[in-house]
């Protein structure tokens, strides 16, 4: 495995290995890896000839007071897991070397991006101006033929294939399924925060993900169901930031099924750490809609 930090390395790299003539896998991450990121990384191992891990911290899609200096990394570790899976090049640039003096050209997509957490009493749209335009970057560096990201930031999968689609991008998304503890907690680089109660609390999050899920398929109204999650997180100490069902492709407000797959998306603070999770659920035909 080759570790490189600047573009012009990562080109030499590629052309080394044989790229463009070679099917080539994106999995871009903010490292301090967990089993999440490997399932993505044993994708694109699976997948392709050439798999491009990378790994960069990106601050522009962290918010004034977010946990950019504390954000945990270790390279060395992220390095050897990478490694082991089958990881072909890593691509670990410095803050310059993706944003030089000067840099001034964003990508922005509209509208799906003021939803959730980008709403202003959340994120706010500029943690999606931040992913867009370091994943366009990214895509122009690699210059992928495939791209993985995980359905844990489901909203970051629907910005980004609507990006691609817009902007004629040559790319084919790869959607993974959330990976999760066994206690049913979504895998994330921020549980590393989590203190021992505030642990065992953040479970109730995947079990009123898990509860709206069987209370629709037993024909309960997406309201009630929801209603039920929020009692779930309430009975744990846990007010969300946001708990709401959507369109899950274009994200609009959802009331019920309707035919169409709905998106139950939470974030909520737990202690000092903010968690996001969320279930997809396909449309329920015997469900009662109010
Ligand atoms: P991050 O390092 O948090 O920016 O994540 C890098 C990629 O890993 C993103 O596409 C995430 O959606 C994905 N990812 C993070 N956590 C999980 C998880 N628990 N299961 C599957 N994919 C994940």
């Amino acid at each position: 495995m080759r570790v490189t930090r600047t573009k012009a390395d990562l080109r030499a790299a590629l052309r080394e290995l044989g790229s463009p003539d070679r099917i080539v896998g994106l999995v871009p991450t903010m490292g301090y890896l967990h089993a999440g990121h490997v399932s993505l990384l044993e994708a694109s191992v699976e997948r392709c000839d050439i798999s491009v891990m990378s790994l960069f911290v990106n601050p522009t899609q962290f918010g004034v007071g977010e946990d950019l200096e504390n954000y945990p990394r270790d390279e060395a570790r992220d390095l050897a897991v990478a490694e082991e899976t089958g990881v072909d090049l890593v691509y670990t640039p410095e803050l310059e070397e993706v944003y030089p003096e000067g840099f001034c050209t964003y990508v922005e997509v509209e509208g799906i991006t003021d939803v959730l957490c980008g709403a202003q009493s959340s994120r706010g749209r500029d943690h999606f101006r931040g992913v867009t335009t370091v994943v366009t970057k990214l895509l122009n560096t690699v210059k992928p033929d495939l791209a993985f990201f995980g359905r844990k930031d489901a909203q970051q999968v629907i910005v980004v294939e609507r990006m691609c689609r817009d902007l004629d991008l040559d790319v084919q998304l790869v959607a993974m399924p959330t990976v999760r503890e066994a206690d049913g907690l979504a895998m994330s680089s921020r549980n590393a925060y989590l203190e021992a109660a505030d642990r065992d609390r953040a479970t109730a999050i995947s079990r009123a993900l898990s509860g709206v899920e069987r209370a629709a398929a037993e024909g309960t109204s997406l309201k009630e169901s929801i209603q039920l999650a929020y009692a779930t997180l309430a009975e744990a100490g846990i007010e969300p930031e946001y708990l709401e069902a959507r369109d899950g492709e274009r994200l609009s407000p959802s009331t019920g099924f309707n035919g169409r797959p709905v998106l139950v998306a939470v974030a909520a603070p737990v202690g000092s750490t903010r968690l996001i999770d969320n279930v997809l659920i396909e449309p329920q035909p015997q469900t009662k809609e109010v």
